[in-house]
């Protein structure tokens, strides 16, 4: 119960007579159900309040909010009184500080305003939602009133949920039944930029963010914040976490025997199916007092009842969005699963609640959104057991270690249990499925289950795939000088163009079973593999750092390839070409390489430059690119990785220093969450002097450089016998102090190459290299050294 806003209207004699009759009773789930149905009418005051001379004021934070004149409209209050937003038309102004010098880079960036380092922007309407008592404390509600729907509110409210998938009124209602949650949502229609939506949430890792819902179609976040007591002595996000329970265990029982529908994807023409779940899942509370468990579930996903210990059905809170609108499948509910508890969450106590739901999908489930979860989970581990019924003709593996499997009535039971805590799990199955076990010794057994998806194609698809994840195996034990805590690895094929990584477990896309593309083939089955260090045993501390599960699968998926293929050095050479055209914005070959991926082709430079940095994770994507973290991540990770190597080879013995640089990352962060800083860290350990500087180019920044050089050969040799070659090297499209070492290759006869460094840091350069012989040729940037576009002249 929240007293205190009933209270604070004692004198206001008509408004105590409307709210008391209802505040007197206890909230009950039903009357916060019937609560958050009445908010969802979006009803607000007809007679609006002016807002007074002088206008009104709030802060949070870094930002100001300041009504200067104009007209409010309060929504309808919940049945204890609160009054959870409101409406506003006139002039106001909003301004917003960024104490990051991270994100004020970015907000510069994406906005098209370099010089930008804050916001201070005037608007004309704002639709503001909160949980907390800011509306009651700005404005005097109105005596009992007239309700009646507002169309500024109503179209926002509809965007969030139709477009976003966003159930503002089930956040709102979370946070009431919250301790110290102060939920509040502004969306501001700005002058520059249309609509702003600040949003200050306690579920996110990084409570304050400031978006831009761009083109009607994709939500940037311009700016995202620790909230204050979070952030270091930088302003920059500290890795608290935010979230209301730790789960502990959860029990799967997945029926895969129900009802096929007339839809099939893929290769292998499956049928997607209604499968039938129940997760039970067991759990500990973090934020005591809670009575709302916000959790998140595949929006394909049709909960049927959540239910307690001792079975008594809990009120749930999930949009059915799919019934809003025809832009999107019947199917479709809001992501958010809203738990109403029985009791408030008491510290001490573990858990189990039990979701029982249909779920649309194919045969297989994907990452850890298909079982109730928390929003941003990866961080929160967990052990599992598996139940899975299937057709007896089919057949599964699921992650983990199988126990048992029974037939009765055409049924097969197949049980599997996960003991070390783990992300997420999972399982494929499907019919006409072969296996092949690969027991090498030294590594893990690899048990290689797929799918015949080749008609007529005679090689063993199954073989092949198993044989590629042991190959890889092998190299990555060496090249990371460290082994892999499961005995056995399971790769299974599944109706779908990706690949995932579980411990111990690979989903690869049966396309990968359907033929080989030299190079390609191997590099996608290594990058799975490698996700079990990069990703699983070294985990990321938050999206930040997420380039340190992908881009580091990437390369060292490339240097198996480089390493021990037939040619591989020139399939190597091959990965670089692709991956440096796609981000110089070169088209060269995309077409034709069997290392393109066909979506990024076709993208336009000046869209790339509004495209976050590696550091940004997933917020470096873009309206006009929403596949730009796709690019940074996969493609760029990779090159910076290389480029490192590269500049390390400059002081050690070829790959020395990078070799062991990679094995004491692994070796201290194994079973722990990395970041960016630590990997900076352990380089600094490793290599001589200090490379901060190179990731605050090439991971925090954009950058990319255009070389533009041209060398003179001498006529003779000097006095003192030396052939003196000047090198004089442009660079352009970089800012102000951007630096590299860029090496020169000499040729000088007689299958001599020199190697000379330039060290290229301002417009322009000229270098004199005194030669020993007369060289017969120079190459600048030889074997993709620096990410760059470069020219001769
Ligand atoms: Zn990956």
């Amino acid at each position: 119960m929240r007293y205190g806003l009933a209270m604070r209207y004692v004198g206001i004699a008509l408004f105590l007579l409307f709210t008391s009759a209802v505040a007197a009773q206890e909230w009950t789930p039903e009357t916060i159900r019937s609560d958050y149905q009445r908010l969802l009418e979006w009803r607000f005051t007809g007679k609006p309040i002016t807002v007074p001379a002088g206008g009104l004021s709030w802060t949070r934070d870094t930002a100001t909010w300041t009504l200067e004149s104009g007209e409010i409209r309060l929504q309808e209050p919940t049945s204890t009184g609160a009054v959870t937003g409101l409406v506003f038309k006139g002039r106001g102004r909003f301004q917003m500080s960024v104490p990051d010098p991270v994100e004020r880079r970015h907000l510069g960036r994406i906005t098209g305003h370099p010089e930008m380092e804050a916001v201070d922007e005037t608007f004309t309407q704002m639709v503001l939602r909160c949980s907390d008592e800011l509306i009651a404390e700005l404005v005097q509600p109105p005596a009992a009133e007239p309700y009646e729907p507002d169309e500024t509110a109503r179209k926002r409210h509809k965007q969030w949920l139709e477009k976003r998938m966003t159930d503002v009124d089930a956040r709102v209602v979370t946070g009431i039944l919250t301790p110290g949650d102060r939920y509040l949502r502004a969306e501001m229609k700005t002058d520059s930029f249309d609509w702003l939506t600040y949003e200050y949430d306690a579920l996110q890792r990084e409570e304050i963010q400031l978006r831009n819902f761009r083109l009607n179609r994709f939500t940037e976040i311009w700016v995202s914040l620790d909230r204050p007591e979070d952030r270091d002595a930088n302003g920059r996000p500290s890795g608290e976490r935010g979230n209301i329970i730790d789960v502990e265990h959860v029990d799967l029982k997945v029926d895969l025997t129900g009802r096929r529908r007339p839809i099939t994807v893929g290769l292998s023409s499956t049928s997607m199916l209604d499968a039938h779940c129940e997760a039970v899942v067991r759990f500990t509370p973090l934020v005591v007092g809670a009575r709302a468990l916000p959790l998140e579930l595949d929006p394909w996903a049709k909960v049927r009842s959540v239910r307690t210990e001792s079975g008594e059905e809990l009120v749930f809170l999930r949009d059915h969005l799919g019934g809003r609108t025809a832009n999107l499948r019947k199917e479709v509910y809001d992501p958010s699963l809203v738990i109403l508890l029985d009791r408030p969450l008491s510290a001490g106590e573990t858990r189990t609640l039990t979701v029982d739901y249909d779920l649309f999908m194919s045969n297989f489930a994907m990452g850890r959104g298909w079982y109730p979860n928390l929003p941003d989970n990866f961080n929160d581990v967990h052990t599992a057991k598996l139940w899975i019924d299937l057709r007896e003709k089919q057949e599964v593996r699921a992650i983990g270690t199988f126990q048992e499997e029974t037939v009765a009535d055409g049924i097969r039971t197949s049980v599997w249990t996960v003991d070390r805590p783990t992300k997420m799990v999972s399982f494929s199955f499907g019919s006409n499925f072969r296996e092949k076990r690969l027991e090498i010794e030294g590594i893990p057994t690899v048990i290689s289950f797929g799918p015949q998806v080749s008609k007529g194609f005679g090689g063993d698809m199954i073989g092949n795939v198993g044989a590629d994840v042991v190959n890889s195996l092998k190299f990555f034990y060496w090249l990371f000088a460290s082994e892999l805590p499961v005995e056995q690895m399971q790769l299974t094929g599944i109706a779908s163009g990706h690949g995932q990584a579980f411990e111990g477990f690979l989903h690869l896309s049966e396309y990968t079973y359907a033929g080989e593309q030299t190079g390609a083939s191997e590099a996608f089955r290594a990058h799975e593999t490698a996700h079990q260090w990069w990703g699983h045993e070294i985990g990321w501390e938050s999206y930040r750092d997420q380039w340190l599960s992908e881009s580091f699968a990437e390369y060292s998926a490339m240097m198996f390839v480089e390493t021990t293929m037939k040619d591989g050095d020139k399939l190597f050479e091959e990965m670089l070409q692709m991956y440096t055209n796609l981000m110089t914005g070169s088209l060269k070959g995309a077409l034709f390489s069997k290392f393109a991926r066909p979506w990024l082709v076709g993208i336009e430079l000046s869209d790339i430059e509004r495209v976050g940095p590696i550091a940004l994770g997933y917020r470096a994507s873009t309206a006009e690119i929403p596949y730009g973290y796709t690019i940074q991540a996969y493609n760029k990770g990779p090159l910076v990785l290389h480029m490192l190597r590269r500049a390390l080879n400059l002081f050690g013995q070829g790959d020395d220093l990078f070799v062991e640089i990679l094995r004491d990352f692994v070796k201290n962060y194994q079973g722990k969450d990395a970041s960016t800083a630590d990997f900076i860290a352990t380089v600094n350990k490793i290599a001589p002097g200090d490379w901060t500087w190179f990731f605050d180019q090439w991971i925090y920044g954009t950058d990319i450089p255009t070389y533009i050089w041209s060398y003179e050969m001498p006529r003779t040799a000097n006095a003192q016998g030396q052939w003196v070659v000047t090198l004089n090297v442009k660079q352009e499209n970089v800012s102000p102090g951007f630096m590299m070492p860029v090496p020169v290759a000499i040729d000088l006869g007689g299958g001599r190459i020199g190697t000379f460094v330039a060290q290229v840091d301002q417009p322009e350069k000229t270098f004199t290299i005194p030669l020993p012989a007369k060289p017969r040729s120079l190459d600048f940037n030889p074997g993709f050294a620096v990410l760059a576009r470069v020219k001769k002249r």
